[in-house]
């Protein structure tokens, strides 16, 4: 949807010059530490749905979609009107953990949408508007429900940026952090990928938790992605999810799936935890629940619900515009089947994007779950690394090895998309993932134009690369 010049407001035109002047006053003021703003120079001045607009006058389908905050797109007007209801009604704009009729609404609706058998006997903890935030209670609730302290997360995991998020995502030591194999086809940790592989990597997180000398003490919690996002678009099998479930459910510990980032519709189901039926203890939810805006709730089981008054505080927990935002957001999500055309688009464009790594030796891989899609793109010319796809682990294969990954290349393309107008993000474990995260309401045309940007800049970074490498 491009942004009209009806809907221009004069006030926060740009110019090129103005463009000029933000970005370079960015970069002598901000932080060493910023990172979509290093890749992406572009000053965002108005957007709606799909398209932003720069101050310099260039316009951008945005596949980032604040990280996968906005399941309907940018300012949607369901989104808009909620908002506006919530200022022109004189209510309150921050009420702590007050109850109010905008928060009463946002947990009906966010209730309404939980998997079948949970909402019932769920409570709901609002926390510190952000993903980390609501990982750091999840991690606490279930220490202070078992008496336990250690946690089981896995390999590839993110998780946010606070000190037990980092170390739940191998980041930080500061907490006791059992790490085991997630599941993957193409980088298969045991070189054989497919049903093996997650049977495999069933097997060992078992075999860690049942040897009393694995040197991972019986832990409060298990924590994962159903579909890893940072991590490099990695879709957890749905058997592998329900053997988790087993596992954790045999042993008593609590489960929590963290649904920040796979939420709202973006990998085809309502919740990824919908796919494999499984009802985990605990649900971290952030990004799109607040339509746009910072909300994080943590949703469980009540039996879990041994806190103190006070065991998670935080200032910013009444956002209440967030939670109009968020409430409009996930009624229109369940009321127009949008997860299932997630899942319907994101097989197309899956399928799509599979020829240009039949055209390309340098997309190495296509994979995703709705409109949740990573391509990882890899240096052909370079030897295969030792975790073999369809290999046997003591017969190595190089012919069907993956190759190393290309970082470079991976930042080349992401660059030639920008040139094209087309802002993508980069993950995965070695950056080399170009991932899209389009809002659910992207239409068919609109798809199209965004794998046609991208395979012209994969054509443009390919060319250049072999070039100069
Ligand atoms: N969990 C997951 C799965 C995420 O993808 C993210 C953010 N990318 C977080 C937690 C952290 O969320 P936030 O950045 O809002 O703290």
């Amino acid at each position: 949807m491009a942004v009209t010049e009806s809907e221009a407001d004069s006030t926060n035109r740009g110019t090129p010059a103005v463009h000029e002047g933000i970005l370079r006053r960015q970069s002598a003021r901000e932080s060493a530490a910023r990172t979509y703003a290093r890749a992406l120079p572009i000053v965002p001045v108005r957007a709606r749905g799909l398209t932003i607009e720069g101050a310099d006058g260039r316009r951008y389908l945005d596949c980032l979609s604040g990280a996968g905050a906005l399941a309907l797109g940018h300012n949607h007007p369901v989104v808009l009107e909620a908002i506006r209801k919530v200022l022109d009604s004189g209510a309150p704009l921050s009420v702590l953990d007050l109850a109010t009729p905008v928060k009463d609404a946002f947990i009906t609706e966010l209730f309404h949408t939980l998997p079948a058998g949970f909402a019932d006997r769920a409570r709901v903890q609002f926390c510190g508007p952000a993903g980390t935030d609501a990982v750091e209670a999840a991690l606490k609730l279930v220490r202070a429900a078992t008496g336990r302290s250690g946690i089981l997360a896995f390999t590839g995991a993110y998780h946010g940026m606070t000190a037990g998020a980092l170390a739940a995502s191998g980041g930080a030591p500061d907490l006791q952090v059992g790490r085991l194999p997630y599941p993957q086809d193409y980088r298969c940790p045991f070189g054989v990928g497919g049903p093996r592989g997650a049977e495999l990597a069933a097997r060992w997180t078992e075999s860690v938790l049942d040897d009393p000398k694995s040197g991972v003490p019986h832990p409060a919690g298990m924590i994962l992605e159903p579909v890893q996002g940072e991590g490099g678009v990695i879709p957890a099998p749905d058997d592998w999810l329900r053997r988790m479930r087993r596992v954790t459910a045999d042993r008593s510990i609590p489960l929590i799936a963290d649904e920040v980032q796979t939420g709202v519709g973006r990998t085809g189901a309502f919740w990824a935890v919908d796919h494999s039926g499984i009802t985990p203890d605990v649900m971290v939810l952030s990004k799109a629940i607040g339509g746009s805006l910072p909300l994080a709730v943590i949703v469980y089981r009540e039996e879990l619900d041994v806190w103190q008054p006070g065991a998670h505080a935080g200032t910013f927990r009444g956002n209440q515009l967030a939670m109009a935002a968020g409430t409009a957001t996930l009624a229109y999500v369940r009321e127009h089947g949008l997860a299932e055309r997630a899942a319907t688009l994101g097989a197309r464009m899956l399928t799509q994007l599979r020829q240009l790594q039949h055209e390309f030796a340098c997309v190495g891989d296509v994979r995703g779950r709705g409109l949740m899609i990573g391509v990882e793109l890899i240096d052909p010319a370079a030897a295969s690394v030792p975790e073999a796809r369809g290999s046997e682990p003591d017969g190595w294969d190089s012919a069907t090895a993956p190759h190393p990954a290309d970082p470079e290349l991976a930042a080349a393309v992401q660059r030639e998309c920008l040139d094209r107008g087309l802002i993508v993000e980069l993950g995965g474990r070695h950056n080399s993932v170009v991932r899209l995260l389009p809002p659910l309401t992207i239409s068919d045309e609109q798809a199209s134009a965004v794998l046609d940007r991208l395979a012209d800049a994969v054509t443009a970074a390919n060319r250049d690369h072999q070039r100069t490498g």
